[in-house]
């Protein structure tokens, strides 16, 4: 009858809603370039991780990368090449990572990976695994098919301290991934 009728229009109409809000709301979080998770949505990973450690006693570890000279990249190639670089170090990234690591294109050029219920030393070797699987990486261009050349990152890696404040935290990553730099670049450094 026509009760029926209406609930069900209503009903479907709310689950195009429930979809749609779900559909909005990954979009808000993820990086269009790369695929990978935001700034924003890192800003709230981290926060949850935090948290956690903090009540759980669970720690967990924050890979920081740069791509070395990438604005010389830009300026050989173009800003588009730029781009594919960035997209394709994204899907090497998510290749080499699990699913429960938290990937996000942290800024321009850079990438953050959140490694939970993970040590110091198994940290290192998934940076070192990046960095060497990237700096194989040889992207052609579409035109010529000529092959650029090695295209490097540097990368800070930082265990969560318990009780350390999130702005600390990252200083602390931020700052051996910049040590990094200052050794010769395409290097992985350990915060102190
Ligand atoms: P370093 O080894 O010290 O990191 O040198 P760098 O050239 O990578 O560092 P710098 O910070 O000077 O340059 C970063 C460049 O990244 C500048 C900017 O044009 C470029 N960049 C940032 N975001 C994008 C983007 O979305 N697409 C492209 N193509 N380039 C970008
Ligand atoms: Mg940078
Ligand atoms: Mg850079």
């Amino acid at each position: 009858d026509k009760n029926v009728e209406i609930q069900r229009a209503l009903t479907e109409e709310m689950n195009k809603l429930k979809q749609e809000l779900s559909n909005a709301r990954r979009e808000a979080a993820i990086d269009s370039l790369t695929g990978l998770f935001n700034r924003r949505a890192f800003d709230r990973r981290l926060d949850e991780l935090i948290e956690r450690a903090n009540g759980l006693d669970d720690s967990f570890c924050l890979l920081l990368l740069d791509i070395d000279f990438f604005k010389r990249i830009n300026d050989s190639y173009g800003h588009m090449v730029g781009d594919k670089v960035l997209s394709e170090f994204g899907k090497q990234i998510g290749r080499l990572t699990r699913r429960s690591d938290f990937l996000a294109r942290y800024g321009g050029e850079e990438f953050a990976i959140l490694l939970p219920q993970t040590r110091i030393t198994a940290a290192f070797t998934v940076a070192e695994n990046v960095r060497g699987t990237l700096e194989r990486v040889r992207l052609r261009r579409s035109q010529s098919g000529e092959s650029l050349e090695a295209i490097t990152v540097s990368v800070g890696v930082a265990c969560y301290r318990i009780d350390e404040d999130r702005e600390a935290f990252i200083a602390r990553c931020d700052k051996a991934l910049y040590r990094a730099k200052e050794l010769g670049r395409n290097r992985t450094v350990l915060a102190d």
